[in-house]
């Protein structure tokens, strides 16, 4: 049987993007979508329907998975608003930009919900971030220092994006630390000498690039670096959509993008 799914953010370039993909396969009914009010009210060709958040109660009571790749405020009022509605269902959150306190109202959720949320939904990521975590373990923070150098399209609203914060949060793993305790976002003036432990994080914006990251192991003679460059939206697209019917029917409880690759 299909899975049944609505899509928040739906008039966006993701919540497009998954539609088309998921018309196309047969492993999936789109069931509607969620969107803020626009000029253009018009029903968009990719679903059958697109209601507010507010509204959206009797929609995700009907579907078996609610993707979410719109923006904080969507997805406060998407919780806030159908608490019991999603109950039994599963959650695949892809909207980045999330603060602690969202992670707080997700983990709520999960109590009653499956909930899966990911940062970066393609495969080359989601190793880049074991490969990143491995690394660490190796290259310690007197010998090596880590600089994050991440890309995107100029219409991105977050930074660092929340890739490099999850490939950060990789490292720091591998150094048994916290991320927020040695994290440094771009530098300027007078900067001072560079902390052993800093993880660096530096934000390109512009044009159409769809997604480009690089963690850099910056030793006095060497230096590794692991890149991954998106190639374009429907890789992440096609991971959502993947994650979505693997965690369809699941328990309630937080789930990983590198559960469902097996990594
Ligand atoms: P977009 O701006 O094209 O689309 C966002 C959609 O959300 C729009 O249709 C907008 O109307 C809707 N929206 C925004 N605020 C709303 C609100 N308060 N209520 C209802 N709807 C609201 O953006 P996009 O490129 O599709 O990206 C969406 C999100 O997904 C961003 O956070 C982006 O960083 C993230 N993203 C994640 C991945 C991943 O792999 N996890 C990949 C690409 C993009």
């Amino acid at each position: 049987m299909a899975t049944r799914i609505v899509v928040c953010g739906a008039r966006g370039r993701m919540g497009r993007t998954i539609a088309q993909l998921a018309k196309a396969s047969q492993d999936f009914e789109i069931i509607g979508g969620i969107d803020r009010a626009t000029e253009d009210d018009s029903v968009s060709d990719d679903y059958p329907s697109i209601v507010l958040p507010e509204n959206a109660a009797k929609l995700i009571g009907s579907a078996d998975v609610i993707i979410d790749f719109s923006a904080p405020a969507a997805l406060h009022s998407l919780l806030d608003q159908n608490a019991d509605a999603f109950k039994g269902k599963a959650l695949v959150v892809g909207t980045t930009g999330l603060t602690a306190d969202d992670d707080v109202r997700l983990n709520e959720a999960a109590r009653e919900s499956a909930v899966l949320v990911a940062a970066n939904f393609s495969i080359g990521v989601n190793l880049l971030l074991a490969l990143a975590e491995q690394a660490a373990k190796t290259l310690g923070p007197q010998d090596y220092d880590v600089e994050i150098i991440e890309a995107h399209h100029r219409n991105k609203v977050d930074a660092p994006s929340g890739t490099a914060l999850a490939l950060g949060r990789a490292v720091a793993a591998g150094r048994e630390i916290e991320l927020q305790s040695v994290r440094r976002d771009s530098r300027s003036g007078n900067t001072g000498k560079r902390p052993d432990a800093e993880i660096g994080f530096h934000a390109i914006r512009g044009g159409d690039i769809v997604g480009e990251h690089s963690v850099l192991f910056i030793g006095r003679r060497e230096r590794i670096e692991l890149s991954h460059i998106a190639g374009e939206r429907s890789l992440f697209a096609d991971g959502a959509l993947r994650a979505a019917l693997w965690i369809s029917g699941k328990t309630p409880g937080r789930y990983t993008m590198r559960q469902v690759l097996g990594l």
